[in-house]
């Protein structure tokens, strides 16, 4: 197997909201920086997807924004065109906040934030050594990156299964707070409709009780040039049929949504989110797991679980990075 090495100041992997905004704020600082992602694409969960004529966000629907350092943010990527705003709530609540989407659909504010990144796609890092006081990260196709730093962002369970393949072996206090992170599952289903839906605008609804967590119309949405739905069931039903025949849970799914459908299904496809959304938080934005050399952790597990917890946790690491190592 190749095997080559490659050196630079912070080593992030994920390209993920954490990881892209990480970057982007250690390469302001004059950090040489790169990120490595096993995925073909940016974004992680920001995921937007094609079916023919049909468009789908079938990872994060819609962003709302709480804090002032991402409500900028979010102000500076509407400027550029990056993001929309769909609504200010939805038929069952309607709370005035508003919900941004990507333009033209949640992929492309990842695709933007890597814009002047340096991103290496399908490279899935396999394990993580630490050698002389530098970090190596070893990928799948036997590539060998090493780094000063490096920022991890992939779901907890993924990072230390990382950590421990390369013998790394973490204070037990830290390693026990992280264990005990878990994440929600979710069967993402996307169908292209014969006709648009029954759905009323703006096109989101959370069905109360059922298998289904939520069902969003992404023609409503303003992202699709044809009928396209996308439905996301609950933790408990994608736990229970998590194994089982992924088209038959998407026919269950899509027949417990006929009454918002109304129209004929034309063709669906079924993803399964096995770390969907973190059950619990970390009380820290993110953690310091070596100082030297410097390991962190970052995500949505550590400032919230959503868009914008990942972003505050990206900035958080590159924060403890910067001040660690002048
Ligand atoms: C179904 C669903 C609905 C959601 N709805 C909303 C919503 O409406 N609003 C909202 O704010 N949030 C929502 N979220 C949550 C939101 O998407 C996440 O909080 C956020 O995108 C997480 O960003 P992240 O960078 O922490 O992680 P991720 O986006 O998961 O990024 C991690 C990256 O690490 C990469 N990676 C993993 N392992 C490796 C490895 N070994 N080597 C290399 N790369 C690796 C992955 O490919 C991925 O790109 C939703 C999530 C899901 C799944």
């Amino acid at each position: 197997m190749e095997s080559s090495e490659r050196n630079t100041d912070v080593l992030i992997i994920g390209a993920g909201m954490a990881g892209l905004t990480a970057a982007a704020e250690l390469q302001r600082a004059g950090r040489c920086v790169r990120i490595l992602d096993k995925g073909r694409g940016v974004g992680g969960r920001l995921a937007s997807r094609r079916i023919g004529e049909a468009s789908f966000d079938h990872g994060a629907q819609f962003i709302t924004t709480r804090e002032p350092r991402f409500v900028a943010a979010l102000e500076d990527w509407r400027q550029r065109g990056v993001v929309a705003e769909w609504c200010r709530g939805f038929v069952d609540h309607a709370d005035g906040h508003p919900r941004w989407r990507g333009k033209p659909s949640m992929n492309s504010v990842a695709k933007h934030l890597a814009h002047g990144l340096e991103v290496r796609l399908e490279q899935q890092v396999v394990a993580l050594h630490c050698l002389q006081n530098q970090w190596r990260a070893e990928t799948n196709t036997g590539e060998v990156y090493s780094a000063s730093a490096v920022v991890l962002t992939p779901p907890v369970p993924q990072s230390l299964v990382l950590i421990a393949a390369g013998g790394f072996v973490l204070p037990p206090e830290i390693r026990a707070r992280l264990a005990a992170i878990d994440y929600e599952r979710c069967l993402a289903v996307m169908a292209v409709l014969e006709r648009p839906s029954r759905l009323p605008p703006p096109g989101g609804v959370a069905p109360a009780d059922g298998p289904i967590a939520w069902i969003a119309d992404n023609q409503l949405k303003g992202i699709s040039a044809a009928p396209a739905v996308t439905i996301h069931a609950t933790h408990a039903f994608s736990l229970e049929h998590w194994d089982g025949d992924r088209q038959a849970s998407g026919r269950v799914l899509l027949e417990a949504a006929a009454e918002w459908l109304g129209a004929g299904i034309k063709t669906f496809q079924v993803h399964g989110w096995r770390y969907s959304k973190p059950m619990r938080v970390h009380e820290q934005a993110c953690v310091t797991a070596s100082q030297s050399p410097m390991l962190v952790l970052a995500g949505d597990a550590f400032a919230g679980p959503k868009v914008e917890g990942a972003a505050l946790s990206g900035w958080a690491a590159a924060e403890a990075i910067l001040k660690s190592t002048p």
